[in-house]
């Protein structure tokens, strides 16, 4: 009987009629690529009493020796929170992936005293070798720096996966979406495109991040006598700079709550994609020394995350932070569905201490990175 020919393989771990632990195997011949190993949230009603969701591993497992490497498309939870109990599983896989990616795969496996796998920092345009798969990085604009869709070629085609990206024609900083190089491998021919359809459903285009500086600047600009405080995901540089910079203009000191808000604002600083002067950012435990309306302070806790900066201020029971009528809170995020229940919980909580609550339906305080219908 004749041999069968070699085809393609995809095989979808995660990520696929869900959000979160996005994980994808690609296989051609005896070569099998990762793209990312995400992990997700439990919810309260569904997976009570859990901590972290991953994927189902096995098809790994089984397939180990033909394991070349785990593509990371960016440094979401999403899509690189898996990668610590996949390596205690399999073993050290090499990781590609930008440096910001990299980073916080270093930090997390570093923080679970884990060995270091290869670790290979890759930009726009390289291109990897990895068995019969030549692998081509190609920025997009995501609400993470350092995100990645990738052109996979095998021998007879070219898979394109696009990664999480919004199309951003006006970009805070960092790299832009590389149109023509996307239109270029599709001129070449794309045998098979896996695209990200988060908003698939929702029609038209994606606003620009830098709409969410113009809303916090008025903010901060219109209430010169209040102590600001805003939540936002600690993975989004882009904002957390916009936020410095209008701080830096109207003379205010800038202080990070919240345990991933200091950490990523640390590693995004070292590699330089995130730049303020150095007298600028003042400790937390420092804010009793300046006047409440000098202060501007960015906290996690935007989707009500139980132990979470903004959640413990809710509740009083935040070490350095005691929420009152002097505060205007800002919450610069939506609701990840599922959440829903906990972010409106912390909103009447804050009102409940006397802030002034701003909010997404209230202001325009955040846009999705997620590409929408055009
Ligand atoms: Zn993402």
């Amino acid at each position: 009987m004749a041999k069968q020919p070699k085809q393609l393989e995809v095989a979808f771990l995660g990520g696929v009629g869900e959000i979160g632990k996005n994980m994808t195997a690609i296989k051609f011949g005896d070569d099998i690529v990762i793209v990312d190993c995400g992990s997700t949230f439990p919810s309260v009603d569904d997976t009570p009493g859990i901590d972290l969701i991953i994927p189902d591993f096995a098809y790994i497992k089984a397939n180990l020796d033909k394991v070349k490497g785990i593509l990371i498309t960016h440094g979401h939870e999403d899509h690189i929170g898996g990668i610590p109990y996949l390596l205690s599983e399999c073993g050290n896989i090499p990781i590609y992936g930008s440096s910001l990616a990299v980073a916080l795969i270093r930090h997390k496996l570093t923080e679970k005293k884990m060995d270091m796998p290869k670790m290979h920092v890759v930009k726009n345009g390289d291109v990897k070798k990895m068995g019969v798969f030549s692998v081509e990085f190609v920025s997009v604009t995501h609400s993470i720096l350092g995100a990645f869709a990738l052109a996979i070629s095998y021998p007879g085609g070219t898979l394109f996966h696009t990664g999480d990206y919004k199309i951003d024609y006006t970009p805070v900083d960092g790299e832009s979406i590389d149109l023509t190089r996307i239109a270029a491998i599709g001129n070449k021919g794309v045998t098979l495109m896996l695209g990200e359809s988060t908003n698939v459903e929702k029609r038209g285009t994606t606003i620009s991040e830098k709409e969410v500086g113009v809303t916090l600047e008025r903010i901060i600009e219109s209430h010169t006598d209040k102590r600001i405080i805003i939540a936002t995901f600690a993975s989004n540089v882009n904002r957390v700079q916009q936020i410095i910079r209008i701080c830096e203009k109207v003379g205010r000191k800038v202080a990070f709550d919240g345990r991933s808000m200091v950490k990523i604002s640390e590693i995004a600083r070292e590699l330089g994609m995130l730049e303020y002067m150095d007298n600028t950012v003042i400790d937390i435990e420092d804010i009793k020394d300046f006047e409440p309306q000098k202060l501007c302070i960015i906290s996690t806790g935007s989707q009500g995350e139980p132990m979470s900066a903004l959640t413990r201020m809710a509740n009083g029971e935040d070490k350095s932070v005691v929420i009152g009528d002097q505060d205007v809170v800002a919450i610069s995020s939506q609701p990840i569905p599922g959440n829903e229940k906990a972010v409106y919980n912390l909103i009447n909580n804050l009102y409940r201490r006397g802030a002034t609550v701003l909010y997404g339906s209230l202001e325009q305080l955040q846009v999705t990175g997620h590409a929408c219908q055009d």
